[in-house]
């Protein structure tokens, strides 16, 4: 697979620093039920590595340091991780809002089949991909049979009280385009998807994230391979707006690898392009117990054009700034 690095470090992109952390975003490994053509972790069943528990202690003992707002668990399959459900109910029992980036598929998967009860239990938000409301298009990036699978668990979450307003129950969806384009307007996209999947399938939600398909990894090697690569870094350049450098997630945030190192995001993570501190080569999140990361440069490329193009993208979806 091509790498898409040297050709995005080789982009300038404005000087982005640190605000205050709230969030701390915890790659819980690279393993899933899924292979999905987009996926920015390349996770698939075969992947091994994982988090493990000491690791997953010092997570826990930075959330309680730090008085950390929100811990938002991802992977791969973050659920196949044997120490997920420890790491929720500790988080939750210190008040922290938790989010778990679910596939929805993982709720069908042996072994996981009191999972949605769980998640509901521990009033977990749920931050599930569902990149149509059509059947073609969700299976042909995702796999066969994952649109079917992905309505049936949306149907079971509906029904423990997810995605209505009164239960307090979060369930958001993302949505990311299928190919080298930009999402379209969030705000119309979400009305499309609550009447499709509310009239076709009965289906409710609470909010549609839209976002940028990153050009790294998987979806970065297939830009390259089909010759697209440049058309879709200039495509993001020049729909590139300054008032989305405010919001971007790596203002506010910090991604953790399974191994418990540092970077600025989740695609900084993908990149091997670790947080910036003092010189050090790698920062681990035990060293940043008693440090101050605000002020701190975030080490942008290429790839941040996908977060500031258009309506902007984090993982909140659209930036408020463009909206
Ligand atoms: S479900 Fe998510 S983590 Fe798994 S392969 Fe698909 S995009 Fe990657
Ligand atoms: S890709 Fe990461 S570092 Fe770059 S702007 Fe987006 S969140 Fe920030």
């Amino acid at each position: 697979m091509r790498d898409t690095k040297p050709q995005l470090q080789a982009i300038p992109f404005p000087a982005i620093r640190r605000r205050r952390l709230d969030t701390l975003q915890v790659n819980l490994g690279y393993r899933c039920n899924q292979s999905c053509v987009h996926c920015h972790v390349n996770a698939g069943p075969n992947r091994t590595e994982e988090m493990d528990g000491a690791t997953i202690d010092i997570v826990l003992a930075f959330l309680a340091r730090r008085r950390i707002a929100t811990l938002d668990i991802t992977g791969g399959a973050p659920e196949l991780n044997r120490h997920f459900r420890g790491l929720v109910n500790a988080a939750r029992e210190m008040g922290v809002r938790v989010m778990d980036r679910c596939n929805l598929t993982i709720l069908e998967v042996a072994g996981q089949e009191d999972l949605a009860e769980f998640l509901a239990a521990q009033q977990v938000e749920i931050v599930a991909s569902m990149p149509c409301y059509l059947l073609e298009n969700v299976d042909r990036q995702r796999g066969s049979g994952v649109f079917e699978s992905s309505i049936r668990g949306l149907k079971r979450l509906n029904a423990l009280g997810y995605g209505r307003d009164e239960t307090g129950l979060v369930l958001n969806l993302v949505y990311n385009p299928q190919g080298p384009s930009l999402p379209p307007a969030q705000g119309q996209l979400e009305a499309d998807y609550k009447r499709v999947l509310g009239e076709t399938y009965d289906v409710v939600f609470n909010n549609l994230f839209t976002l940028a398909n990153m050009p790294i990894q998987r979806f970065g090697a297939i830009l390259m391979s089909k010759g697209q690569f440049d058309d879709y870094l200039a495509l993001l350049r020049a729909a590139h707006r300054d008032e989305n450098l405010d919001g971007v997630m790596c203002r506010s945030l910090i991604s953790v690898d399974y191994r418990g190192y540092v970077y600025d995001c989740d695609f900084n993570q993908m990149l091997d392009l670790p947080l910036e501190r003092r010189g050090r080569k790698r920062v681990h999140l035990a060293d940043l117990a008693d440090e101050e990361i605000a002020g701190n440069p975030v080490r942008v490329a290429g790839h941040c054009f996908g977060c500031t193009a258009g309506q902007g993208s984090s993982c909140g979806g659209a930036l408020e700034a463009a909206e």
